[in-house]
């Protein structure tokens, strides 16, 4: 049966304290209790309705994790300060000391520098493999290995996680699937394809006005109330707590995500193709050409295209940097790292979020050094905007290397 996350998302319906069709935002860092007996009570246990301490619990941060809990079909959610925050606290709350994780290689730069850089100072290491090789990946798995992470659709290079073929392997062998869902939300459900936490990092699409930082953790009850534990939960002693006005404006931005995903995503198709028929070599999930057209199309939810990111080889860094300044001169979008905003947003990524990874480690990967990331903006002309873009190409002397 198909799954429509955004029917989910549009029957979410919560009402304010007076009937607010926003709820309330709670301008405070604490509570009051009209029986002392209760405030011990609440340090025991959740009691529904009822707030001790906002880093532990808000009402906004509640019906915004129990919305995002909606939208990737888990039991329950926790919001957080931002999409690092998210992953570094699942991590910590699934890992102990002598523990492996089996990671994708090909991940954004900043988990990639937390797994490689940060985590072994607790012990906790990292077998970086291309996540495609399922024969590899088994043979990488010991009884120290307590997670498989991989993103859906990865940062920068749009390689999709073979995540139903992820999730068999992780049952096989007792572990944990972590998916990082933050270029695909709505696109790809990963909790339905079998993974068991899925992360976002919400500053990009379900944010998508590039004015704030946040992230959640969607999963089960059981792994929310354990991260949530004022004891021992990492989501309540590392202090990741989202502030509450960030998380009224996450929550009404969520409800236009399905409209802006079909339009990112129908931008960056009409572009990919264009760009492809130029003779670029294009990185699109949409593009048949794409290695991995035929999954993308087994994984997906129905309805909202192929995704608003692209990637493009041009070659060269240089060549590189030289269009993207034109790109932005001649009002393609802006220079600038990120994603899911309405504007067109594009980088290098080999020299900017994915510099945490070595050279030669970016090479294996297949990130050239004249690879340039594009999230697509909400442009209404699209063609007007391809337009503009085929003349910077051809400015920067490129039409005629890549066509011959
Ligand atoms: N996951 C992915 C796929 C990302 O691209 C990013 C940031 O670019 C993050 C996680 C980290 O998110 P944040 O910057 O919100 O901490």
């Amino acid at each position: 049966m198909t799954f429509d996350p955004s029917s989910e998302i549009q029957d979410y319906q919560v009402f304010g304290e007076f009937g607010d069709v926003n709820p309330s935002i709670s301008d405070s860092s604490t509570y009051t209790f009209l029986q002392a007996e209760t405030m011990e009570e609440l340090f025991e246990h959740e009691i529904t309705g009822c707030f001790l301490y906002s880093r532990h619990w808000n009402p906004i941060n509640k019906y915004l994790s129990s919305a995002l809990a909606t939208l990737e079909n888990t039991k329950a959610a926790q919001v957080t300060a931002s999409g690092m925050a998210a992953i570094s606290c699942a991590l910590l709350q699934l890992c102990c000391q002598g523990d492996e994780i089996i990671s994708n290689r090909t991940i954004y730069g900043g988990t990639y520098a937390l797994f490689k850089n940060f985590l072994p100072k607790f012990g906790i290491n990292t077998k970086f493999a291309d996540l495609k090789d399922l024969a590899t990946l088994t043979a990488l798995i010991t009884d120290r290995t307590r997670l498989l992470y991989c993103e859906a659709m990865s940062n920068p290079l749009l390689e999709l996680a073979d995540l139903p073929q992820l999730a068999k392997i992780a049952r096989d062998h007792g572990l944990t699937l972590v998916v990082d869902n933050t270029f695909s939300p709505l696109i790809i459900s990963p909790a339905r394809l079998g993974a068991d936490i899925v992360i976002h990092s919400m500053t990009k699409f379900i944010n998508g006005t590039s004015d704030c930082v946040a992230g959640c953790i969607c999963a089960s009850s059981e792994f929310i109330h354990q991260l949530t534990d004022v004891n021992t939960g990492a989501g309540m002693l590392l202090g990741p707590v989202l502030d509450s006005f960030r998380s009224a404006s996450l929550l009404k931005n969520l409800h236009s995500l399905h409209i802006r995903v079909q339009k990112h995503s129908a931008n960056a198709a009409y572009l990919a193709n264009r760009l492809e028929t130029l003779g670029f070599r294009v990185f699109y999930p949409g593009l048949p050409s794409h290695p991995q057209h035929e999954l993308m199309k087994r994984l997906m939810n129905p309805g909202f295209g192929f995704g608003g990111i692209l990637a493009l080889d041009v070659g060269d860094r240089q060549t590189a940097n030289k269009l993207m300044v034109l790109m932005q001169e001649e009002k393609v979008g802006y220079l600038a790292v990120s994603l899911g905003y309405f504007k067109t947003l594009f980088s290098s990524p080999g020299h900017s979020t994915s510099s945490e990874i070595p050279r030669e480690e970016q090479e294996a990967m297949g990130i050239s050094n004249g690879l340039i990331r594009l999230s697509v903006g909400l442009d209404n002309d699209i063609e007007r905007t391809c337009k503009r873009m085929e003349s910077c190409i051809e400015r920067v002397g490129l039409l005629q290397t890549s066509m011959s």
